[in-house]
């Protein structure tokens, strides 16, 4: 790639974020303004999300695993050192992109999981506390209840019960379940990805993964290569929505390198999006146009600072910051809303 034109140091940083960030890359441009370095101050910007108990798919108030456990998953990656810290499967720690920073500046390794994340985070002096709000917990309890009419659980919709939030429903207002089928799930995720003054590229990730997800259940969040990926000599990327399709498609990295052979940000989220298209064939994954019926966003950043966000169906944003200003854009989009069936 031969990207010669860097932005001006008027317009750096430059973020790119999940709708969900734009509060925290806000945050994040103020810190940098005050001297904090780029990663650490994405950090604290997705520590803002982490800490919203309303933000059911991120940190403190999370929707829980089957067993009514939250089990968070954040990365981080370092450009400028091609450092990668990660955590999968966190229990008990809201600020899981903290410890994914703390994993990368203390160890040798990239990713920790399961009761090694916890341990690691306990040793290094992270509160330990309950991450389920009583609106997670109440979620849970529906989902629960109307898995199975042969237990002993009763289904709330069966009853004059004040259950009936968008929560319950296995509905929440994430755009990312916007246009599903009714399902008992559901996905939300933060991503940012920046570029400093300095030129130097960063990503941070961080989720509750799916929603009554199987313990132990990993998505592409936490994975270097899927859920984001940074190359310092030529841009940085990042996925929200069905961490499976993007695992298998190696969606952050592919992104990076179509960005490599010369896509724009937003044809390189395009043309991932696409290849998770061709490749998604079971029935159980297609709605009735032979679609995906599930969504992933893109998005991505290239070395020039450059942004570009796409989505498998229509109606999604993504979240930028340039020259200190915020705003939310829509993102590209493979399938329009009630469009014709999927190319063959
Ligand atoms: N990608 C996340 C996961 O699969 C969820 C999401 O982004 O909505 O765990």
């Amino acid at each position: 790639m031969n990207v010669t034109a860097m932005p001006s140091n008027a317009a750096c940083p430059i973020l790119i974020s999940s709708w969900n960030g734009l509060p925290a890359t806000g945050l994040a441009v103020k810190l940098v303004g005050e001297g904090v370095p780029m990663l650490e101050a994405m950090v604290a910007g997705t520590a803002l999300v982490e800490d919203d108990p309303e933000e059911f798919s991120v940190g403190f108030g999370g929707l829980p695993n089957e067993d009514c456990v939250v089990e968070l998953d954040a990365a981080v990656m370092d450009g400028p050192r091609h450092r990668v810290g990660a955590v999968a499967g966190l229990r008990g720690f809201r600020h899981a992109s903290r410890v994914a920073l703390e994993v990368m500046r203390r160890t040798d390794h990239s990713l920790l999981v399961g009761a090694g994340a916890d341990k690691f985070a306990r040793l290094v002096g992270f509160p330990e506390e309950d991450l389920l709000t009583p609106r997670s917990r109440e979620a849970w309890l529906g989902w629960k209840a109307q898995l199975s009419e042969r237990d002993a659980w009763i289904d709330p919709r069966d009853q004059a019960t004040n259950f009936g939030t968008a929560l319950w429903a296995g509905r929440a207002e994430s755009p990312e379940t916007q246009g599903m089928p009714r399902a008992p799930t559901t996905f939300g995720t933060i991503h940012t990805s920046g570029l400093d003054a300095q030129g130097d590229l960063y990503s941070v990730t961080s989720t509750s993964g799916l929603s009554y997800k199987l313990a132990g259940r990993v998505g592409d969040t936490p994975i270097a290569g899927a859920g984001l990926y940074t190359d310092n000599l030529v841009g940085s990327a990042g996925a929200t929505g069905r961490g499976e399709a993007v695992l298998q498609n190696c969606g952050g990295f592919a992104a990076v390198q179509l960005m490599a052979s010369g896509k724009t940000p937003e044809e390189a989220c395009l043309a991932v999006l696409k290849n998770i298209a061709d490749r998604t064939r079971e029935k159980r994954l297609l709605d009735g146009n032979g679609r995906p019926n599930f969504n992933v966003t893109m998005y991505a950043l290239r070395k020039d600072g450059l942004t570009g966000s796409a989505s498998i169906h229509e109606g999604y944003q993504h979240a930028v910051q340039v020259g200190g200003r915020g705003e939310l854009r829509s993102s590209a989009f493979l399938f329009s809303k009630g469009g014709p069936s999927r190319p063959s």
